[in-house]
């Protein structure tokens, strides 16, 4: 079946169809790291997560980049403001690689409690900087830059047209832009490419520029050449990229090979707080953790997330918070009690669930739609097993991880019953067969009946 993804590119719903039949292609904008994600930061990644599962669903193998930009860059997009690194580290008196380390861990711990699969390749700004330096050299040779005493700028009236995404031209940026314009670049799309460092910068490298860094949006450009080529199928971010980041990647593209890097450009909305904006002067900005000391696991976060389509803005409120609490737990619910049913559910019905739910999330990743039948089969009367691995298969889409749950369901037996069997998942996960039976042979002795299977252990009180 066909998959259809809007692009933003050509402003459409387009099928989708990739360069090479077997691999797709995809590179993601990934973190700044400075500080921990908030959960707008996430919704980003879950909706990276959601195309990754949608695509693999579907038969295809993936190629997939996310960058971490551990190099400081500024606060703007638009070459204006402090360098974010270097703020952060004044902030906690430690060096910038320390506060990139940091917050790159908490990042990768974050994404995974979100059960966000991690992409095949994570690559670090900072351990690709000689890539960086060898595309940029390319784009000088090609005749598309200029330089003033401490900057490389390229020059975007080099171009055939800049701005092919958000479809705005250099007169409409010049109306809106609230910035003040940098007296050095010849047209105010410009932007900096390499910048000469100044003695008090830590992140520096020594390059045909002497002691210098690169500018932000190089990063992408060259890496994802490096790993996916000069072009790949499907470029992520969010709706804030469309105007500089990735104009501006495609400009670097454009001046390095003549190409527009990626096919498909595929954008999330912004997550809102109380029909706002989330800040921290408005005391609204929260993180996961955040959300995990206000009592809601990480999966809740992402069951909120299905109430709306990547590409509509979704409001954040504790109220809809708690309703996807209870959402998730009357799904696991359900799932649990088709997993016990033996109920007769016909192939016809099996195959009508699989085809409407291969139809919503193959329409652009409709999500919504996707869990209105989830929710069918879960209310469905007759229990059934098929309804359950049906569940299960559905869940490679969803990822809320049920077949984690079924197998740590255990909160119907008395605690050292339920401590022996997670010790017994945990051996059995490590291969460590000896300690596992061991661990049978005693809930044997204590009157269980422990019944393996391929998603896990049932344990039934004798
Ligand atoms: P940053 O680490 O600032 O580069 O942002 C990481 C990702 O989060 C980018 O893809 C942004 O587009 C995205 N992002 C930032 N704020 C929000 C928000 N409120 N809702 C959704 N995505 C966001
Ligand atoms: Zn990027």
């Amino acid at each position: 079946m066909s998959i259809k993804f809007y692009n933003t590119l050509t402003r459409k719903k387009e099928e989708f169809i990739p360069i090479n039949a077997k691999e797709v292609r995809i590179y993601s904008c990934g973190p700044t790291v400075y500080y921990f994600a908030h959960i707008g930061n996430l919704r980003a990644y879950l909706f990276m997560d959601n195309l990754r599962r949608v695509l693999k669903y579907n038969g295809y193998k993936l190629k997939h980049v996310m960058n971490i930009t551990d190099v400081g860059h500024l606060v703007s997009d638009a070459d204006e403001g402090e360098d974010k690194m270097m703020k952060a580290a004044r902030r906690e008196n430690k060096n910038p690689y320390e506060i990139a380390e940091f917050y790159m861990n908490a990042f990768l711990k974050d994404i995974d409690k979100l059960n966000i699969d991690r992409p095949e390749i994570v690559a670090r700004a900072t351990e690709h900087i000689d890539v960086m330096e060898e595309y940029v050299k390319k784009i000088i040779e090609n005749g598309y830059t200029y330089q003033t005493e401490d900057t490389i700028y390229f020059d975007t009236s080099k171009l055939d047209k800049y701005g092919v995404l958000s479809n705005r031209n250099v007169e409409d940026q010049k109306a809106g832009a609230r910035v003040e314009f940098d007296k050095n670049k010849k047209n105010i799309s410009d932007f900096a490419l390499w910048i000469k460092a100044p003695e008090n910068h830590i992140m520096k490298w020594d390059s045909f520029f002497g002691k210098s860094y690169p500018g932000w949006h190089l990063e992408c450009s060259a890496m994802s050449y490096k790993y996916l080529g000069e072009e790949f199928d499907i470029h992520t971010g969010g709706v804030d990229h469309i105007p500089i980041h990735h104009e501006n990647e495609i400009a670097q593209s454009k001046g390095f090979c003549g190409k527009i890097p990626a096919h498909y450009w595929m954008h999330v909305e912004f997550l809102q707080v109380n029909g706002g904006k989330m800040s921290k002067s408005l005391n609204n900005l929260y993180t996961l953790k955040d959300l995990e000391e206000k009592g809601y696991e990480p999966l809740v976060y992402r069951m909120f997330n299905y109430t709306s389509n990547y590409r509509a803005q979704i409001n954040f409120t504790f109220e809809a918070m708690d309703a996807a609490k209870i959402a998730l737990n009357r799904l696991r619910e359900g799932y649990l009690k088709h997993s016990q049913g033996n109920e007769d559910v016909t192939n016809e019905q099996i195959e009508d669930y699989e085809k409407r739910f291969l139809e919503a999330i193959n329409d652009d990743l409709n999500m919504p739609v996707a869990m209105s039948i989830v929710w069918e089969i879960i209310r469905n009367p007759k229990k059934s097993k098929k309804l359950q691995n049906l569940l299960l298969k559905f869940d490679e889409v969803l990822g809320l991880d049920l077949k984690n749950y079924s197998k740590n369901k255990t909160s119907d037996f008395p605690e050292e019953i339920n401590e022996l069997l997670l010790q017994r998942n945990e051996a059995r996960k490590n291969k460590n067969w000896e300690e596992s039976d061991r661990i049978r042979d005693i809930l044997i002795k204590k009157g269980y009946l422990v019944k393996d299977n391929k998603e896990g252990t049932i344990l039934e009180k004798k």
